[in-house]
């Protein structure tokens, strides 16, 4: 927690894609909560490459509330490098991470600083009514979340986004994990601290349309199961196992009904059957081990996560190129 004679800073990471629409009313609803706090604060917006009006929404922010800071980005690296782009240039004592289409709720703020004041470490915002999600996402997310905590090496909580509030030392440790594709939800499990879950209500989308898609978040989950599990590696090897079982015992089948009863020439349709099913089983083995090598592919090249144009603060010149 920060010195006790100055007051602590609260930092507000926000990464906007494309959220032209969204922008007045999220600082409308944001900032009277940050100045009923009896502490300093920034945001730290981080415009993700958004190709309508967001960047000139934000400088213009700016000019009323020089506390918010904007990070604009080199072009669209996707919510979880913009993020962490926004964790590296935040200064506070405690950061919290927010979507900027006011489905995290805002007033919740309050409440996450005081549980941290008490000595937590995180503050997970809980989602306790996801009425607002579609039913297919529901389902969906419902069973990502049951076959990754069964094979991975840490649990996700259910029902817990990215809102949250982070001691500055939780943010040190997630920043020293050094993957370049990076599954946000799974890296904030795997650090850690002192936890304590707060329950709230998630409400539609204010203004325009989610552009995580099904797809988007189909491959999300991907990534979350194989950037924190080699399980599926595994039960390719245990399928190899039983298929060879099998196939040696269907052999000494055929070798003793072949000595007992002769040449046999039928069977076309049992090879066939046999010959594409392993060409199946095989392709599926290389699918998955190709997704391993991919992720190795990736994080061998080092590239950074995001790149940043440019970044507006208040300092004696205004605004500084990185
Ligand atoms: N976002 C982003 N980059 C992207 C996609 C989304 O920074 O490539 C931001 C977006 O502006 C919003 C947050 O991530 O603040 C959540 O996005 P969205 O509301 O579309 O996702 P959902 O709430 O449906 O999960
Ligand atoms: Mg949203």
């Amino acid at each position: 927690m920060g010195d006790e004679e100055k007051s602590p800073l609260i930092s507000v990471v926000c990464p906007f894609f494309n959220e032209q629409q969204a922008v007045a009313k999220f600082f409308a609803v944001l900032l009277p909560q940050l100045r009923t706090l009896d502490t300093e604060f920034e945001i730290v917006c981080v415009n993700d490459g958004s190709s309508d009006n967001t960047l000139q929404l934000l400088l213009d922010a700016r000019q009323i509330e020089p506390r918010i800071r904007v990070l604009d980005l080199s072009r669209n690296f996707g919510k979880e490098a913009a993020l962490t782009a926004g964790l590296d240039f935040a200064h506070g004592d405690a950061v919290i991470p927010m979507d900027t289409d006011l489905q995290d709720p805002p007033e919740q703020i309050p409440v996450f600083v005081q549980k941290w004041r008490e000595g937590a470490e995180v503050v997970l915002g809980r989602r306790s009514d996801r009425s607002a999600d579609s039913w297919s996402k529901r389902v969906s997310s419902g069973l990502f979340y049951k076959l990754h905590n069964r094979i991975a090496e840490v649990a996700l909580p259910e029902n817990v986004g990215d809102f949250r509030l982070m001691d500055r030392r939780v943010v040190e440790a997630l920043r020293r994990l050094p993957e370049r594709r990076r599954f946000m939800k799974g890296l904030f499990a795997w650090i850690g601290f002192r936890t304590v879950e707060v329950d709230y209500v998630r409400p539609p989308r204010v203004a325009g349309k989610s552009t995580l898609n099904g797809w988007t978040l189909w491959n999300l989950a991907i990534e979350g199961i194989t950037a924190f599990s080699s399980a599926p590696l595994r039960v390719l090897s245990y399928i190899g196992l039983v298929v060879a079982l099998l196939s040696f015992t269907y052999a000494a089948f055929i070798v003793g009904r072949t000595l007992v009863l002769g040449i046999d020439v039928p069977g076309y349709a049992s090879l066939i059957t046999i010959v594409l099913f392993l060409g199946g089983v095989q392709l599926i083995g290389l699918g998955i081990i190709g997704e391993y090598v991919g992720r190795i592919y990736a994080e061998s090249k080092q590239r950074p996560i995001y790149v940043v144009r440019q970044l507006f603060e208040n300092n004696q010149n205004g605004s500084r190129d990185l």
